[in-house]
């Protein structure tokens, strides 16, 4: 990033003025580089999170970086954690920019407690029983137009769409009027802008129209879904986990896909089979495709777009612009399974309270239960999926199922068949401990529920696990492990491998190391990966699993979720096609093993621990 910076600005050594871009993670480093006249501060979202950090540390070292800084501020009042940031700034201007994502915000960064955020349109905002609360606003965007006292009603006009630009010409024009231009004068500016670095861009290919769209996060993809999701047209999605993409798709969970169910999605990049499962289990009909511009040239009719995350999209944008022919695809037969659940799903894991209880209303002891334990703590990392494919892979062969997302703020349901935990971040991690330590999930085990506890879920259920500033914290004692913290942190893809040689895949991102008491079985060994730390991964005792596998873990590992519903269910389960789980478990591997050692130690490697039995699927 900074090297991005520096070549940016030594670009045009004689250039009065910049404006640059940064990275969320190196703001505190660009303002002290820089000097900054203006700082505008538009969102605060998880991202990235193998490689920058979590979203609430990401927080705190804006607050540090913005205390004394001389710069003016323009911020988003709408958003908490850039409230929380910017709050201490000597000299802030606060918009009230929208935002449709809270998911990284539901609970307070002063104090961990609940948010409470008003319905839109109500003019109350969010607040915090700590007192932090949504400031006045000096401007608001209402209705596409930059509304305060002192410059009336202004009009935001662009060629580009959404709202999420409309805020962000909004927050960029208030910024100018601290370099010398006016706020309509550079209102008037942006509406002539096409396209942002390709963002937006028309293309055309063999004669077929349509943009270029990046969303490479949750909460970008919150705002573009609103975009595409009503039309029926077919959307090109590219996926890449490089460096500056981020190494876990994980957050393919977190997007609510099930809103494209009236869209054919071509899955190109290179973790397409990692978004193949997802579509699959959001009941989108989908194909796979190596070649973007095939797929955008040759599939349906009308225009098509293409989203990409960061560098699926600029590998679109450069190979349209270099104009090579292209390859009429071919096209293999779609596949659609049923999908969106009843009571709720991926998409939707903060029903509300109304959902809530007609969904617990429609509960007949038949059916097979599921809770997502406290996805407002737990859920960082994508972990919500596991749920979901548990119950799409019980409904898929005739078994009714129930599915509910139960947030902290309501009783965790007491007689369901499964929990299943996930990781998040370290404050939110002791609150969910805090919480569940009141004895419904031990009660659950009492009566012989099955649980799989994933990262921090896992460090949750054991004896101990170290707390946000390192301090030895009760856990609650389902499984005889206890966790420390350890340098350096546990990041990239493991591969392990259970007593039965049976292969799982999935991706770790933890500062613990976990060791298990006498007699406490482990998922498997690792190699790839770090896992525990001494060789294995997980532990498992009676019906409780614990992993670090991200992935999520059941998304990843078919066999895994079959186990777990097997515990359940007790009987033999129908065999379902898992084509797309076994290439992506067998991509996976080649993946993982080829970075670490030398690609044909390691194939020989897996080969002699078993792999291929797992390879095929049986
Ligand atoms: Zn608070």
């Amino acid at each position: 990033m900074d090297a991005g910076l520096i070549s940016a600005l030594a670009s045009k050594p004689s250039a009065r003025m910049a404006v640059l871009e940064v990275d969320e993670a190196h703001l505190p480093g660009a303002l002290r580089a820089t000097r900054a006249d203006v700082v505008i501060l538009l969102n605060l979202s998880r991202d990235q999170l193998d490689r920058t950090s979590e979203v609430r540390m990401l927080a705190e070292r804006w607050r540090d970086s913005l205390r004394n800084t001389t710069a003016h501020v323009v911020a988003n009042s709408d958003d908490p954690l850039v409230t929380w940031a910017a709050e201490v700034a000597p000299d802030v201007t606060w918009i009230a920019a929208g935002g449709n994502w809270h998911e990284d915000a539901y609970h307070c960064p002063a104090c961990d407690a609940r948010i409470t955020f008003a319905p839109a349109p109500s003019k109350e905002g969010w607040s915090c029983t700590c007192g932090l609360r949504r400031p006045a606003a000096e401007f608001a965007l209402i209705e596409g137009d930059l509304v305060s006292d002192r410059t009336g009603r202004l009009p935001i006009r662009l060629s580009i769409p959404g709202r999420f630009n409309l805020a962000n010409a909004a927050m960029a024009a208030i910024g100018a009027e601290y370099l010398g231009s006016s706020i309509e004068g550079a209102l008037q500016a942006m509406s002539e802008v096409g396209e942002i670095g390709g963002r937006f861009s028309a293309h055309r290919i063999n004669g077929r129209a349509g943009s270029l769209m990046l969303a490479k996060n949750p909460a970008g993809w919150a705002e573009l879904i609103d975009l595409v999701a009503p039309g029926t047209s077919p959307i090109v999605i590219g996926i890449n986990s490089r460096l500056a993409d981020g190494h876990d798709p994980s957050w393919l969970w977190d997007v609510p896909f099930e809103r494209l169910s009236a869209h054919l999605v071509v899955a190109t990049g290179e973790r397409r089979r990692d978004l193949a499962v997802r579509l699959l289990h959001a009941g989108v009909e989908h194909l796979v495709l190596d070649d973007p511009l095939g797929a955008l040239a040759t599939v349906g009719s009308g225009p098509i777009e293409f989203i990409g995350n960061y560098t699926a999209f600029q590998d679109a944008r450069y190979a349209i612009r270099r104009g090579r022919p292209v390859e009429t695809a071919t096209l293999t037969p779609t596949r659609r399974r049923p999908g969106a659940d009843e009571s709720a799903s991926a998409g939707e894991k903060f029903p509300s309270a109304a959902t809530r209880n007609g969904a617990r209303q429609r509960h007949t002891q038949s059916r097979l239960r599921i809770v997502v334990v406290h996805p407002d703590l737990l859920g960082t990392y994508g972990d919500g999926g596991n749920g979901l494919v548990l119950a799409n892979r019980a409904r898929w062969r005739g078994i009714p199922v129930e599915l509910i997302f139960a947030p902290s703020d309501v009783p965790l349901p007491r007689d369901a068949d499964i929990y299943c935990l996930g990781g998040g971040e370290d404050g939110p991690q002791v609150r969910a401990a805090e919480q569940l330590g009141h004895g419904s999930l031990a009660d659950a085990a009492g009566r012989g529920a099955t649980i799989l506890a994933v990262c921090a879920g896992y460090q949750i259920l054991g004896t101990t696990f170290p707390g946000p500033d390192g301090k030895v914290t009760p856990g609650l004692g389902l499984l005889d492990v206890s966790t420390n913290r350890a340098e350096p942190r546990a990041v990239g893809d493991v591969i392990v491998r259970d007593r039965l040689g049976r292969v799982a895949t999935g991706f770790e991102n933890h500062a613990g190391r976990t060791s298990r008491g006498p007699g406490v079985e482990s998922l498997g060994s690792v190699m790839p990966g770090i896992g525990n730390g001494e060789g294995t991964d997980g532990a498992r005792s009676g019906r409780i699993l614990g992993t670090y596998l991200h992935g999520p873990v059941l998304a990843r590992n078919a066999w895994l979720a079959d186990e777990l519903l097997r515990s359940v269910i007790g009987s033999a389960l129908a065999p379902l096609d898992d084509e797309a789980e076994e290439i992506l478990a067998r991509e996976r591997i080649a993946a993982s093993t080829s970075g670490r050692v030398p690609i044909g130690e390691a194939r020989r490697r897996l080969l002699r621990q078993g792999v291929r039995a797992v390879v095929s699927g049986k």
